[in-house]
């Protein structure tokens, strides 16, 4: 109950929304109240989610189907959430690919692509919310990293090289936007089901090396991801800035 109370009622953008972790973290931000904006470039799918979350937890969402690295796109669609919520005061930063290319085989046209929806795109969405986050008390930001923040993987230097990224941005926007009370957080997940493990987890051997590495006996679930997002996006943690929390089962917590 006091938990719920302490959640700032701002308006939150959530990008990846129409799909696993960046849904599951929009319903969950919406269950302590908080108006949602889930921008995918899924656009069906998002608006999916968004009529969905209404409906169960009867707080105000808003959907857009639109590519995040797109600069100009991305200035509508703030305007457009604004108006749909009332207020923004927080980004979680869910979107996300991820292409198995090892160093023989990556192209130019690939990395840039990686890098630029899992790291570039939280910079200038975070830069294009700015006026926004600034207008409102206990305003906060969190990225999603991975367990590729701490670890690399041979086959996805583009995706690893994003995600030890998002840790080091989440540092940088601390630093800078902490003198005005908006906070930056990472969150860390291991091996989650959702769209983009997918052909892993239809494997059973893959899935089977996946729950045997995490000392728990199981992979994640989305709402496992966004439980650790909205404690991060709460006053609860009001003083945790500049942190990546790795959610992963106890994965990288063994050799
Ligand atoms: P997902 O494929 O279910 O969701 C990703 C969403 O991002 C999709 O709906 C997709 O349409 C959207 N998206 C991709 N490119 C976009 C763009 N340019 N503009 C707008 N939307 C775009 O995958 P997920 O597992 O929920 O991934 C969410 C985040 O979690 C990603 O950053 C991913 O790297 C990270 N992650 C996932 C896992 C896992 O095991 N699933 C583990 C660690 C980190």
């Amino acid at each position: 109950m006091a938990v719920l109370e302490m959640s700032p009622t701002t308006g939150v953008v959530v990008t990846g929304g129409g799909s696993g972790i960046g849904r599951a973290c929009a319903r969950a931000l919406a269950e302590v109240g908080r108006p949602v904006s889930l921008w995918d470039l899924n656009g069906e799918g998002a608006a999916e989610a968004a009529a969905s979350i209404s409906t169960d937890c009867g707080v105000a969402t808003h959907s857009l189907g639109l590519d995040v690295t797109d600069g100009a796109a991305v200035a509508d669609a703030v305007a457009a959430a604004r108006e749909a919520l009332g207020s923004i005061g927080g980004l979680v930063h869910a979107a996300g690919i991820v292409t198995a290319m090892d160093i023989d085989h990556l192209t130019e046209e690939i990395w840039d692509a990686v890098l630029g929806v899992n790291l570039r795109a939280e910079v200038f969405v975070a830069k294009a919310l700015l006026g926004d986050l600034r207008s409102h008390q206990g305003s906060a930001i969190v990225g999603i990293g991975s367990i590729m923040s701490v670890v690399g993987n041979a086959t996805i230097p583009s995706y690893t090289s994003s995600k030890h990224g998002v840790v080091g941005l989440t540092k940088s926007l601390a630093n800078h936007l902490g003198p005005d009370g908006i906070r930056v957080n990472a969150v860390c997940p291991g091996y989650i089901e959702t769209a983009m493990t997918a052909p892993m987890m239809a494997d059973p051997p893959s899935k089977a090396a996946c729950v045997d590495k995490s000392p728990l006996g199981r992979v994640g679930t989305p709402e496992d991801i966004a439980k650790a997002v909205r404690f991060l996006m709460s006053d609860e943690a009001g003083f945790v800035t500049g942190t990546s929390l790795i959610v992963d089962g106890g994965v990288t917590s063994h050799d």
